[in-house]
């Protein structure tokens, strides 16, 4: 494994314009949340999704907050989200003071299992005034959060029939999906809106950043409107319409990203040489699989997964602690959400596949090594 993947969880990679765009944007002294960079990054980032709208924000979790006030989500409403998630996704719920609902996973997909869910919601749910009713806590449930797991897009057919039989507004948890596909659809674009992060941690990295997007010029406009302070746009005077946020992205976060995202194409195939060093190395590995995305998807392989057997899971952290002796950063799958202290009363439907896979998901280090990119870089 040497020489192509670094030994960290995932590390951010600079070999393009990075300090170039960074001289630039100080010596212009342009570098807030006013400048070039910032609408140069949403361009790319729309040529490189193909979504009409993109919104570059401070980070993914205010990208998700925005979108779910954008989108219709209401103080009090219920949103579906999955148990295995970062814990962002929850949060961004909660500060509307809306209530995460939390719902079960599918093994194939890591995402939501639709199917399930269907069935779950046709048992504990009605329909009242046009609106998908919980039956136990009277409130309404009011949209669908899928996220897509280490960069794999669950069923999104099956997610926008569930949505559009119970009436929910379909938010994308595109965190860790730049660079992912489903028949030819880039992440994050097949519901109304949906959000990316630029973390450091994630495929491409703004330092930290996230962005919206949407095919609804509405959408986007009010979005646009709110994490820019709710400012009415005037050469001098202080006018605001509403309570607004914020979380516009700077343009020195901008720049970074823009020298990124030129380098996406490398970073991905990247990605596919690291799995392939997995799969040559843990061919003879007898305790589990190295997750490989379903067909019709063209996952960016943001972070490796190693799945244990079912009946293997209880050498998840003597794995895991092998692992860190021999210097290599892996980790196990985020804590399910409905287990964490502030989630503890939430509702959730039955978590049982979730659970499992809290047990048996190892996630490897990921990140190409520098050496190993500039050398693609020449190719
Ligand atoms: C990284 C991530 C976020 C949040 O992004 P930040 O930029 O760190 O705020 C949200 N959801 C998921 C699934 C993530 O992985």
């Amino acid at each position: 494994m040497d020489g192509v993947c670094s030994k960290g969880l995932h590390e951010p990679i600079f070999t393009g314009n990075e300090k170039k765009y960074l001289l630039n944007c100080i010596d212009s002294t342009y570098v807030s949340s006013v400048g070039e960079y910032v609408t140069k990054f949403e361009q790319y980032l729309r040529d490189y999704t193909g979504v009409k709208n993109v919104i570059a924000v401070v980070n993914g979790t205010s990208a998700l907050h925005m979108s779910l006030i954008v989108a219709g989500v209401e103080r009090d409403d219920e949103v579906l989200i999955p148990s295995l998630s970062f814990v962002a996704t929850a949060n961004a719920v909660s500060y509307l003071g809306a209530h995460p609902h939390f719902v079960e996973s599918n093994e194939e997909s890591l995402g939501i299992d639709f199917d399930k869910l269907y069935v779950y919601l046709q048992n504990s749910t009605e329909f009242s005034g046009g609106h998908c009713i919980n039956k136990k806590t009277r409130r309404r449930i009011r949209a669908i959060v899928p996220m897509h797991t280490f960069g794999h897009i669950g069923d999104m057919d099956a997610c926008l029939k569930l949505a559009n039989d119970y009436k929910l507004i379909m938010i994308e948890d595109a965190a860790e999906a730049l660079g992912s596909y489903q028949s030819g659809k880039h992440a994050g674009t097949f519901g109304e809106i949906g959000i990316l992060s630029f973390n450091g941690n994630k495929i491409i990295t703004t330092g930290s950043g996230g962005a919206i997007l949407t095919n609804s010029n509405e959408l986007a406009k009010k979005a646009r409107h709110i994490s820019t302070t709710a400012k009415i746009s005037h050469p001098w005077l202080y006018e605001h319409d509403e309570i607004g946020y914020n979380y516009r992205m700077s343009n020195i976060n901008a720049a970074l990203g823009c020298a990124q995202l030129e380098n996406i194409d490398l970073f991905i195939k990247a990605k596919y040489e690291i799995l392939k060093e997995y799969q040559n190395a843990l061919k003879q590995f007898g305790y589990g699989k190295l997750y490989l995305a379903s067909d019709g998807n063209r996952s960016n392989y943001w972070l490796q997964a190693l799945i244990l057997d079912k009946k293997f899971s209880i050498y998840r952290d003597t794995a895991i602690q092998f692992s860190h002796q021999l210097g290599w950063n892996s980790r196990p799958v985020w804590k399910l959400l409905h287990k964490l202290k502030p989630y503890q009363a939430s509702q959730a439907m039955e978590l049982a596949v979730a659970e499992e896979l809290e047990g048996r998901i190892i996630n490897l280090p990921s990140s190409p090594t520098k050496d190993f990119l500039i050398k693609c870089q020449k190719k």
